[in-house]
């Protein structure tokens, strides 16, 4: 890669500034030479007046504002690979769609500041690198540099190195924060649109988590077809057999969970009344392992992580267990007392043992002292059921 540092003024490269306001971007710079926002860049994130502000206060202050990287075109024109979210701010202020608060708690715009502070701002110089190179290189450094501020994340920067026609129309799909199914999304997925969190999810469940195999694979596609009608066919799944929405399905593997069991048949209701009771039960530490354990057809426990007794439980059920056994003569692990061999009759240690359910949770045995008795390790693991 071919790295070229030139230093041009904020002025310079705010000069014919766009911005849009609808789709909170940056557009051009640079007298329509550079390109702010190209469309493999994320969305504009720093519109929260404070990192946007803080980049105009360290302007005026004459702070640095670190190294830009500008990615040079086939047909010489600039597109920004980093700096963006800073050239947006400055961009929004010196066109006036952007205001500082000053000392005395007044908002300031760029045309209420002296004009000495105005031709500061302008004047402040911006560090670039200008590169050229193949599509690896690019890569490459997206990858090694250590981006100040924001860095991009996985997703975004696999969108930058597969940029084209099908991430374009990828995050018009899934990267949208207006698309009105954003928020049904965000019953199952966690995240936000505009840090690729949707996109990611969709790709990943596409691809069975080969998403840059996808995207490579895909890159050069003109429709998503396949992307979108898998992503909706996982959504309508989880849609249609679980009929409650709960706060924690959001972020479960929905794409393994709809390869493993989508081919399995459910009764809605009954999958309902599964997981209210389970939402109700004080001994189902978590919740997140609900759904699996309903959709496998409730047999696997370790997904709820059933509570289990507390200490002092346990202490007082071995306490009555061993004066009990000693006055016998026989072991303190009732099922060591039933058997032949010569832990018949051993004592075994606190530490030695284990609490174990007389009558399994599964079948509605409860976690109390009544429900509770030691069992040495071996015996309470091969019991197995808590
Ligand atoms: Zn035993």
């Amino acid at each position: 890669m071919k790295t070229t540092l030139k230093t041009y003024t904020a002025g310079e490269v705010c000069k014919g500034f766009v911005y849009n306001e609808l789709e909170g971007k940056g557009l051009y710079g640079l007298s329509g030479r550079l390109t702010i926002q190209p469309e493999y860049q994320r969305n504009y994130i720093y519109a929260d007046g404070k990192k946007d502000v803080a980049v105009v206060q360290s302007a005026l202050h004459q702070y640095p504002l670190g190294v830009f990287y500008f990615n040079k075109t086939d047909d010489d024109r600039l597109e920004v690979l980093d700096g963006q979210q800073r050239i947006t701010s400055l961009g929004r202020f010196i066109t006036g769609k952007l205001a500082i608060i000053d000392d005395g708690g007044i908002p300031q715009y760029f045309t209420s500041l002296s004009p000495e502070l105005q031709a500061c701002i302008l004047s402040t110089p911006l560090l670039v690198y200008e590169c050229e190179g193949t599509e690896d290189e690019i890569r490459r450094w997206f990858e090694t540099v250590n981006i100040a501020g924001e860095p991009l994340n996985p997703q975004e920067l696999l969108n930058a190195v597969y940029s084209g026609e099908f991430v374009t129309l990828a995050k018009q799909e899934f990267s949208n924060s207006q698309n009105a199914n954003v928020q049904k999304w965000s019953h199952f997925i966690k995240g936000a649109a505009n840090r690729q969190d949707f996109l990611e999810r969709a790709l990943q469940w596409v691809s069975r988590g080969d998403v840059e195999g996808y995207m490579s694979r895909h890159r050069h596609d003109t429709n998503i077809n396949e992307l979108r009608t898998y992503f909706n066919s996982v959504i309508d799944w989880i849609d249609a057999v679980f009929i409650d929405i709960e706060r924690e399905m959001r972020g479960r593997e929905w794409g393994r969970l709809y390869e493993t069991y989508h081919h399995t048949p459910y009764n809605p209701q009954e999958v309902r009344e599964q997981v209210q009771q389970l939402y109700g039960d004080p001994y189902v530490k978590d919740r997140k392992g609900i759904f699996e354990y309903v959709l496998g057809g409730c047999k696997d426990q370790r997904l709820l992580d059933i509570r289990i007794f507390d200490e002092a439980t346990k202490r007082s059920v071995y306490k009555l267990q061993t004066e009990k056994a000693i006055a016998h003569g026989e072991s303190n692990c009732p099922l060591c007392a039933l058997g032949h061999s010569a832990n018949r009759t051993k004592i075994w240690k606190p530490s030695e043992m284990d609490a174990d359910h007389v009558a399994a949770w599964s079948k509605g045995g409860a976690t109390d002292i009544k429900n509770c008795q030691m069992l040495c390790r071996t015996h309470n693991q091969a019991k197995g059921n808590r």
